[in-house]
């Protein structure tokens, strides 16, 4: 099986590193019911998770990127007992769904324990609150504050956070300071307000998402030209504008050739013409997409 080289670290503000690409989780053997375009009905079997983990952990990814939603955590805990690969040498990182995040503190206490036997750990590296529901992310977030007094959690964030949930979360007062808002991040929709504002005033590291925009602009004419001009795929553009942005780059594919290609993005450096091109291709119709899905998925599975 080919191998991805090294990896690079990334050092969180807590002094905890995480590497700088991770395998995502999502739709890997298992689509959600209430996955965007699901219509209400599950796609695939949890259990198929399982050989396709293991082969990104042999193929070389050492930070797995899991979530209660994505459903099939018991999946990945056995490809990473399979892999043989040391629970030290891992970063395992999670996330708790709007369900639990309504229901409140008791709710996501079970989902952690939940996470925890299903990824066969007695720890989590990271953990995030997916989405901020309105009136009870706050309270989810100090929930995670006790289980990181408690050591069941090292580090903790979120996720799809704007600047005004973070000042939210401020106002009312937290103890542990957040490591990571983990958005989406892409040539397509580059926040750079948002990121400017997590990274370099708050010290909070961005993780991406969907940075290949889920793999259906890749044949645009200017990946394509950057494609060849630096020699790489144009995934390996994406994921290249996505770490030079000093951004955490979380790639998923199923196919180990895939998983090698997308981690491989350490041995070429764009110019800041063909960076500012790329951002250029963020769209005000993207934005407003952006805001749409937004307001939808922090109520999603919530009365
Ligand atoms: P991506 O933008 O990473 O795109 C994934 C798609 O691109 C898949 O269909 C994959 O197909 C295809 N693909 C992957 N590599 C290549 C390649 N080299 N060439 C061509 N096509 C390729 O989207 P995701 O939504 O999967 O995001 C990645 C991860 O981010 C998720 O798995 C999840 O962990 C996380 N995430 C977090 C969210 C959040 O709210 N916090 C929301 C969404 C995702 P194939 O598998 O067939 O290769």
């Amino acid at each position: 099986m080919r191998k991805i080289k090294n990896i690079p670290n990334i050092v969180l503000n807590n002094g905890i590193s995480q590497p700088l690409v991770g395998y995502g989780t999502y739709k890997v053997g298992y689509v959600p019911p209430s996955a965007s375009g699901s219509k209400g009905v599950a796609k695939g079997k949890a259990d198929d998770a399982e050989n396709i983990v293991r082969d990104a952990l042999v193929s070389g990814y050492r930070f797995l990127d899991c979530a209660q939603f994505y459903g099939n955590e018991a999946a990945v805990g056995r490809a990473i007992e399979r892999s043989k690969v040391s629970r030290s040498k891992l970063f395992l990182a999670s996330k708790i769904w709007c369900d639990n995040i309504y229901k409140g503190p008791e709710a996501i206490r079970e989902q952690v324990k939940r996470t925890c036997k299903d990824l066969k750990t007695t720890y989590l590296d990271l953990y995030l609150i997916h989405w901020p529901v309105p009136g009870k992310h706050v309270q989810a977030y100090k929930t995670l504050e006790k289980l990181v007094d408690e050591g069941t959690i090292r580090s903790i964030g979120f996720s799809n956070y704007t600047i005004e949930d973070y000042e939210e979360l401020k106002r009312e007062g937290i103890r542990v300071k957040p490591v990571v808002n983990q958005i989406e991040v892409n040539p397509f929709l580059h926040r750079k307000r948002t990121i400017a504002y997590f990274q370099k005033r708050e010290g909070i590291v961005i993780q991406a998402y969907r940075g290949l925009r889920q793999g259906k602009h890749l044949n645009h004419p200017l990946l394509m030209e950057l494609s060849e001009k630096y020699e790489k795929s144009p995934a390996q553009i994406m994921g290249r504008f996505v770490v030079q942005c000093g951004v955490v780059y979380i790639t998923k594919s199923i196919k180990v050739s895939r998983m090698v290609e997308n981690a491989d993005i350490f041995d070429f450096e764009m110019d800041e013409k063909d960076m500012s091109r790329l951002s250029q291709l963020t769209t005000s119709k993207n934005l407003d997409d952006f805001r749409s899905l937004y307001l939808k998925c922090i109520v999603r599975d919530t009365p």
